[in-house]
């Protein structure tokens, strides 16, 4: 017997979770636009309700366009299975939906995205959930912020704003002794940068809205599980371990084996909160994520140039990006993501934040808007806008001080990127 060959990460990204079309052929992934799907009889459609056989009913739950997303985004990051969802956010609450209950809580890093803090830290609350923050550069400090509520820790491969890498490996180690999972939100790294899965990660969260559709055009959110926690072995998430009230009595951990989360995401998580990514959506994200590898290299190449470039100017305070040789995370982004350190950081710009508000205003390239990941250049002042809801200290811990601009590289070429950077510093800081 010939062992089956392993396909490196360009070809998955153009060829996993699809074929052509069994109805038409058609080679491209057609977009199923339905709502539903005839069954052939009732007692088909009795095996679908109970899970015994795996097909459509309704597109909250499922789709094909959709399902050939998640099919290729669960291989390219290593795990089980995955469930797309109609946004970043979505996912996040998706992923602690099953682990979660009123009075329980999950320990994340306090550099995260900013709407994530809030989501965390403000709407959390009106579930009973709490989150705590923590540093996460300091494995003891999370393991000492775990109490016997914690469900999940969670933090971010490439932690937005900064960049900041997580050493996952040691984190995962803290989840695994105390029986929980780690989510990792792997939006600004994807899984050309990193697979948190083999880092140690159970769940990734994307923000398919990102790099993975790179274009701007949808939001969007995935989350995979790696298929390899053992949710039977403690008595902290019933909801996969016993019987489940909400699917008439089904054991998921039991009967579906590394399969559990993803069924139960689908059958009590879709259905029940709606979160769905719609069809379109999904046609759109893999259209990108077929030069997803690409695209990233350029990324990160124009991000260390344009980085070095600013680091050497002596109009800025200084750049945090841990691909940079002066960066204190220079170390983990080496064994983290070794293909570079992604293409998101901060500058602190000679003249605090009327500088950086010159700064973005006389750009002409760069586009200033809320985003990230998109083939062109980006800036915001994260402290006035996407991390204007949190106290300036948690401003200052996520890396998002009010001194500071987060760029998003683009695939242009570099040296009109660093033009148009030049053109604009000379107006924001004369
Ligand atoms: C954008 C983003 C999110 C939220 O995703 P949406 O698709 O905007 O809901 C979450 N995490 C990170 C790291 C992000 O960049």
């Amino acid at each position: 017997m010939t062992e089956e060959r392993k396909l490196g990460f360009d070809t998955q990204q153009v060829h996993a979770g699809t074929a052509p079309d069994p109805a038409t052929g058609a080679r491209q992934v057609p977009i199923y636009q339905t709502t539903a799907y005839v069954f052939q009889d009732a007692d088909h459609a009795a095996r679908l309700f109970n899970l015994e056989e795996v097909g459509y009913i309704y597109s909250r739950l499922t789709n094909p366009t959709v399902g050939a997303l998640q099919n290729r985004i669960a291989e390219l990051e290593g795990g089980a299975g995955a469930v797309c969802c109609s946004s970043g956010h979505a996912a996040q609450i998706m992923a602690l939906f099953p682990l979660m209950g009123p009075g329980l809580n999950i320990v994340a890093s306090n550099k995260l995205y900013g709407g994530t803090v809030t989501q965390f830290t403000q709407t959390f609350k009106r579930f009973g959930w709490e989150a705590k923050l923590v540093d996460f550069d300091d494995p003891a400090a999370v393991e000492a912020a775990i109490d016997d509520n914690t469900r999940a820790l969670f933090c971010e491969t490439l932690a937005n704003p900064a960049g900041v890498p997580t050493d996952i490996p040691a984190i995962a180690a803290v989840g695994n002794k105390a029986g929980i999972p780690l989510v990792v939100d792997n939006t600004s790294a994807t899984p050309y940068l990193v697979k948190p899965i083999e880092l140690g990660a159970t769940l990734v969260v994307h923000s398919t809205t990102k790099y993975l559709t790179g274009n701007g055009t949808v939001t969007g959110g995935a989350i995979v599980d790696s298929g390899q926690f053992d949710w039977m072995q403690n008595d902290k998430f019933p909801s996969l371990s016993q019987p489940e009230p909400a699917y008439h009595g089904l054991c998921f951990g039991a009967a579906l084996g590394p399969m559990a989360f993803t069924f139960h995401s689908i059958a009590i998580g879709l259905r029940d909160l709606g979160m769905t990514m719609n069809p379109q959506a999904a046609h759109y994200t893999l259209l990108g994520i077929e030069t997803l590898s690409l695209r990233m290299q350029k990324h990160v190449a124009n991000a260390q140039k344009v980085a070095e470039w600013l680091e050497a100017d002596d109009r800025i305070d200084a750049v945090n990006f841990a691909g940079l040789a002066s960066s204190p995370y220079k170390a983990l982004a080496d064994k983290i993501s070794p293909k570079g350190a992604g293409a998101l950081f901060t500058v602190a710009v000679k003249g605090g934040y009327e500088s950086c508000k010159k700064l973005v205003d006389n750009l002409k390239l760069f586009s200033h808007v809320a985003n990230l990941g998109d083939a062109r250049s980006l800036i915001i002042h994260s402290a006035s806008t996407t991390h204007r809801q949190l106290s300036e200290e948690q401003q200052v811990a996520a890396g998002a001080a009010p001194n500071v601009v987060r760029l998003s590289i683009g695939i242009e070429d570099v040296d009109d990127i660093i033009a148009d950077l030049d053109q604009a510093l000379a107006v924001a800081t004369s």
